[in-house]
């Protein structure tokens, strides 16, 4: 601990130390918030199991529907997110991370870090 702070924290190694530490991260918690929705998941199937199939009325039903299509599609969204977490990896081990696709142009690292999966800087619009 000498207290030593470089000129430019942000610059080479650093910044892309911080990078990755900050995706490592952000790929631990949807991976965790993907198991806990899986599990969610496989509960709101095993208790439709349960569910009496003859009464079409039960409100009960209803409800299980609802949760399964509800917890399938936040699965679906937490998963596109790990893929794009997981791009973000693969363009931070390639040099490319923190680059505009769009542009060229460095993406501020205010919005890297307000969204570690930025593609774009904030005057090109995204492509997807
Ligand atoms: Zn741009």
């Amino acid at each position: 601990m000498s207290g030593h702070e470089p000129p430019n924290r942000w610059g080479g190694q650093d910044a892309r130390r911080e990078h990755e530490r900050r995706l490592r991260g952000e790929r631990e918690r949807t991976v965790v918030r993907l198991a806990a929705l899986t599990d969610d998941y496989a509960e709101v199937v095993e208790a439709s199991r349960w569910t009496n199939a003859d009464d079409e009325h039960d409100p009960e039903g209803q409800t299980i529907a609802y949760e399964r299509s509800r917890t399938g599609a936040l699965g679906a969204q937490t998963r596109a997110h790990l893929a794009e977490v997981d791009a973000a990896l693969a363009r931070l081990a390639a040099g490319t991370y923190g680059v505009c696709e769009r542009c060229g142009r460095p993406v501020p690292e205010e919005r890297l870090e307000a969204r570690p999966t930025a593609r774009t800087c904030v005057r090109c619009p995204a492509t997807s």
